[in-house]
């Protein structure tokens, strides 16, 4: 059986005194979680996180890295320097990245294999803007996405990925997919996987982001293809945060 894994994506949010504080509530309510729990902090205080969080149940990631090993790529931080903080995880072709940064499928595809090739696990988020969603577009959106992550893996690499729906329209405005939207699509991009490496797939955790909070958390995690959550606003509070990793037990 998969394990649920929920990870907050602190965003351009925090500073050395907040997080501090945020974790070291998080750390004191925690207990033993069933479930895998994780924060993706800006890189800046990636240092922070290794001495907050060593030894703990949390383990912590970073936002993004980039889709080249070394060189002159001013302000990239590559996935070797990442891991050189001890992260586990890192969340690759975020929609922000997409939409500001103008991150292409390709350059997702290519920063998850890099995050792979240096030990972590890249978290690949792929999902539909509202305008998609209304013209029916959703399936061919995230498979287009997803397939692009796809083909930079090696077939062994497969089993190292988590991938994140994250419906663009969701993110940040408090609209959540109803748990059956989520699932429709969960099921659609396992299937999709499936069609590559049916054993990979049944043990890829897939995670719904978009407006997660502790009163919709149970019923999403509660749908047979939705392995966690990927938590913006909630995971700033720890009340919120630790009520959703509650909610995955
Ligand atoms: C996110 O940024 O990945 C996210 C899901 O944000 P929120 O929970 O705030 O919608």
């Amino acid at each position: 059986m998969r394990r649920k894994l929920i990870t907050g994506n602190w965003k351009m949010n925090g500073g050395l005194a907040s997080n501090a504080a945020l974790l070291s509530a998080v750390k004191s309510e925690l207990g033993q979680p069933s479930c895998q729990v994780a924060v993706c902090a800006p890189a800046p205080y990636l240092a922070q996180c290794q001495q907050l969080l060593s030894g703990t149940q949390v383990a912590w990631g970073a936002q993004d890295v980039s889709a080249h090993d070394a060189g002159a790529y001013t302000g990239e931080v590559s996935a070797a320097m990442v891991k050189d903080f001890d992260c586990a995880y890192v969340i690759v072709g975020h929609s922000e990245r997409r939409a500001y940064h103008g991150e292409s499928d390709e350059t997702v595809g290519r920063k998850a294999a890099r995050a792979i090739a240096a030990g972590l696990i890249p978290i690949a988020c792929v999902g539909e803007t509202l305008a998609e969603r209304e013209a029916g577009q959703t399936e061919q959106v995230v498979q287009r996405q997803l397939d692009a992550v796809l083909a930079q893996l090696a077939g062994n690499d497969l089993a190292k990925l988590v991938v994140a729906y994250e419906p663009v329209w969701a993110i940040g405005t408090g609209k959540t997919a109803t748990p059956q939207m989520a699932q429709d699509v969960h099921a659609f991009l396992r299937g999709r996987i499936a069609a590559r490496d049916a054993q990979a797939a049944s043990g890829i955790q897939i995670l719904y982001g978009g407006s997660m909070k502790p009163d919709n958390a149970a019923e999403l995690l509660a749908m047979s293809d939705i392995d966690g959550g990927l938590i913006g606003g909630a995971a700033l509070k720890a009340t919120d945060f630790l009520a959703i990793v509650r909610a995955a037990a």
